[in-house]
């Protein structure tokens, strides 16, 4: 027999993948289920260009869902009422490494925390908080976008400037150019990594 605790049973699920996955409409999905379960849902995402709180988290079909808009992780434990019990988070890749504490802290509290974010920035690198937070989840979602060039799955998410792909030692967050990015599969996929390669090996050498 199993010892019953009366602890509140929080959790943390991860949701992630190349732009145009599946992210948004995934993590809407799951909110949407938990209000259709008479749960207390609130939804935030990042605000990158630091212009509206109350915003949507959309997806690239058009299903959306309200949400407030914020810039730093301390935002989202100050919106939060001891009442809601889901909170989703889009676009956590954006967020610093506080994001971290944040949701350990919502997850002890008995809440479900439901985030999205890119696993992966656009020279192929683990973005951001999002592989610690892959770590500590009880439940990870990894999904692929269909490549633009071949029709196969697709992890990477390519940059492409004047329809080039972009340089490794471009700047990595480009906010408000989606036409910039493509799904592609590792085959189609091309980023210049040469020099990160060689300058790597250098500082090696050197040591
Ligand atoms: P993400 O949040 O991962 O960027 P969204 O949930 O916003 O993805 O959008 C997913 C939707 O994007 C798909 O259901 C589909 O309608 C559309 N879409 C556009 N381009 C692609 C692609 N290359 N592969 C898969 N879906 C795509
Ligand atoms: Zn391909």
């Amino acid at each position: 027999m199993f010892l019953k605790k009366n602890k509140p049973k929080g959790s943390l699920e991860v949701i992630c993948g190349s732009m145009f996955s599946g992210k948004s409409e995934e993590l809407i999905r799951r909110l949407k289920r938990s209000q259709i379960a008479k749960q207390n849902t609130l939804a935030f995402k990042h605000n990158l260009d630091d212009r509206k709180t109350i915003e949507y988290v959309i997806s690239h079909s058009g299903n959306k869902i309200k949400a407030f808009a914020v810039d730093t992780v301390k935002l989202i434990l100050d919106l939060t009422p001891p009442e809601i019990e889901v909170i989703g988070i889009d676009e956590v890749q954006f967020f610093s490494m506080d994001i971290i504490p944040v949701v350990l802290k919502l997850v002890s509290m008995g809440k479900k925390v439901i985030i999205a974010g890119l696993d992966l920035d656009f020279r192929g690198i683990p973005f951001g908080p999002i592989p610690a937070l892959l770590a500590i989840a009880d439940k990870i979602t990894k999904l692929n976008a269909i490549c633009v060039r071949c029709g196969a799955e697709a992890q990477h998410t390519q940059r492409l400037i004047d329809g080039i792909p972009a340089k490794f030692h471009d700047p990595i967050v480009l906010v408000g150019a989606e036409e910039c990015y493509e799904a592609r599969c590792r085959n189609c996929y091309s980023i210049d990594i040469h020099d990160f390669i060689e300058k790597y090996e250098q500082k090696q050498n050197s040591i």
